[in-house]
């Protein structure tokens, strides 16, 4: 991978090529502005005067030259890092990313991820680098990692909104998942669950896609179906059997209650409104 690297920013030619002039395809952050609206036409402008120091898998710490290149729109100078040298950090992606997943997926506490990072071949300086590490992974958007990976998505989305309770703090998250591959591709936290909060979070996740929303399926909340709505253009709103299906089990106990019909009956019925919602949904898919 770094002798990759060495070879290609060493070679002027191919850097332009192979990097500099594919860019444009990419919605990849750069260290450029992110209002510029260049097309993203970029000049080779030298490197950077001091080459990026990074401790590497295995503890050692390796130089590696930095390509700068000029904006031919708006100006500004910025740098291109290869994808294993995160901004700002000291050491390589593949280090932060072994931690941070061991906490995050495993569940290691912060003080054993702190005593085993010495496998890498270093100390850290104190916990708290751990937790810039952790803020840091927390500060990018689903949709914006996701663009970056190049994953898929055919517009069709689960909407929902969860109360949150930490201490101190009362809020919810809105949360947009594409069903067929469970990839979550919004997630925010908004202080209230209100048409106005939750089109600003819908409106910020419009800015990070580059494929249209066509339909979402949710439960019957009026101020998020308004939002979205009034955000994705020609949106399809359909509501989800889950929540219809918890809903009609009420209804249906109150109309045993009024009428006084057999359970039976209200459990034929139950069965024939699911019946009927399943062969409408194959028929639909
Ligand atoms: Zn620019």
């Amino acid at each position: 991978m770094t002798n990759l690297w060495y070879e290609l920013v060493e070679d002027g030619n191919r850097f332009k090529h192979e990097i500099v002039e594919r860019l444009k395809n990419y919605k990849h952050g750069t260290g450029h502005k992110a209002d510029c609206k260049c097309p993203g036409d970029y000049k080779l402008k030298g490197f950077r005067r001091c080459p990026r120091k990074t401790v590497m898998p295995g503890g050692d710490k390796e130089e590696f030259r930095i390509r700068m290149v000029e904006c031919s729109d708006c100006g500004q100078k910025f740098s291109l890092l290869p994808s294993f040298i995160p901004r700002e950090k000291h050491f390589s992606i593949d280090i932060i990313g072994s931690v941070l997943r061991s906490i995050v997926l495993f569940g290691q506490s912060l003080n054993g991820a702190f005593e085993s990072f010495e496998m890498c071949g270093r100390r850290l300086k104190s916990r708290q680098t751990l937790l810039n590490w952790l803020r840091w992974a927390g500060t990018f958007h689903p949709a914006t990692l996701l663009e970056r990976c190049g994953a898929q998505c055919q517009g069709y989305f689960q909407e929902d909104e969860g109360f949150e309770k930490e201490p101190g703090l009362r809020t919810y998250t809105v949360v947009m998942a594409d069903p067929k591959t469970q990839l979550i591709w919004h997630m925010d936290y908004v202080d209230h669950v209100d048409e106005k909060n939750l089109c600003t979070s819908f409106e910020d996740f419009l800015q990070r896609i580059n494929f249209n929303v066509k339909g979402i399926t949710k439960d019957k909340w009026k101020p998020s179906t308004n939002a979205l709505k009034s955000v994705f253009y020609k949106v399809w709103i359909g509501f989800c059997h889950l929540h219809y299906l918890r809903k009609l089990n009420k209804a249906l106990a109150s109309y045993q209650t009024e009428t006084k019909c057999p359970w039976k009956q209200v459990n034929e019925l139950y069965r024939k409104i699911k019946k009927i919602l399943e062969t409408a949904t194959h028929a639909g898919v």
